[in-house]
């Protein structure tokens, strides 16, 4: 049994940060294409702007976003996204 994470940079401010890839938050740059990881720092700032200031409840963080990822979750045979030819 092993652990994963996934060494990036955050997709806002570029700061380096490791993420658990299943329940880190993340965003589209520029509205389209895939979905890349941020950091904590960013996904505050995110919450503030789109969300407390505006008189919304802020959007939750997984508690698990920042931790290693069990490859036992990864490799369980449940993604079928890609199967698709
Ligand atoms: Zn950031």
């Amino acid at each position: 049994m092993g652990w994963i994470y996934l060494l990036c940079s955050c997709a806002a401010c570029g700061a380096p940060i490791h993420v658990n890839i299943e329940k880190c938050p993340s965003i589209r740059i520029g509205g389209t294409g895939p979905r890349e990881p941020i950091c904590i720092n960013c996904f505050n700032r995110w919450n503030e702007i789109h969300r407390t200031s505006k008189g919304l409840e802020p959007v939750p963080l997984d508690p698990q976003a920042y931790e290693p990822l069990n490859e036992q979750d990864m490799w369980d045979g449940s993604d079928t996204e890609n199967t698709s030819a």
